[in-house]
Parts: structure tokens; C-alpha cells; sequence
């Protein structure tokens, strides 16, 4: 066994995994993770929706998509739907 995710870790560093900025053992714990904990995988699903519809909420015309949402805004969105 390499890292012992948790829950915790996971949300903390959801951003870098989703973003491929873990390192490979990093990766792989918390694929482990994944398969071990249903609630990680709905968080994960909720998340990307809602950068997803961050995305085209921040473009409501024909402007080009961003591609980088800020954090900030992404925390807003996630807080907002508690
Ligand atoms: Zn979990």
C-alpha cells in the first residue's frame, strides 16, 4: 500500500486529479479510493458537472469557452448547491 486516501484528501486534491497534476502512485490510491467509496464517485460526478456548468454559464453567448475556471468560482458554485 503507497497513500492511505481519505475522503478528505480526496476533496482536497479533486482539482489536481481531475487535472492530471497528481504523480502516478498518487493516481492510482485514489483510483483505489474510488473504488471503495461510492460517496467519492457522486462527489467526483457532482463536480465536473458543475465546472461543466460553470463553463457554460460563463458563456452565454458565442464567446469562446475558457478553459480555466477560477477556483474561487467553483467553490461558489459547490456552495451554493449544499
Ligand atoms: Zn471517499
Amino acid at each position: 500500500m503507497g497513500f492511505d486516501v481519505t475522503c478528505r484528501d480526496f476533496v482536497r486534491f479533486l482539482d489536481d486529479y481531475l487535472a492530471g497534476a497528481l504523480a502516478t502512485e498518487q493516481v492510482a490510491a485514489f483510483n483505489d479510493h474510488l473504488a471503495a467509496c461510492p460517496s467519492c464517485v457522486s462527489y467526483m460526478k457532482t463536480y465536473r458537472e458543475t465546472i461543466r456548468l460553470g463553463k457554460l454559464a460563463l458563456a452565454p453567448t458565442s464567446e469562446p469557452v475558457p478553459d480555466d475556471i477560477p477556483e474561487d468560482l467553483v467553490r461558489a458554485i459547490l456552495q451554493s448547491r449544499k
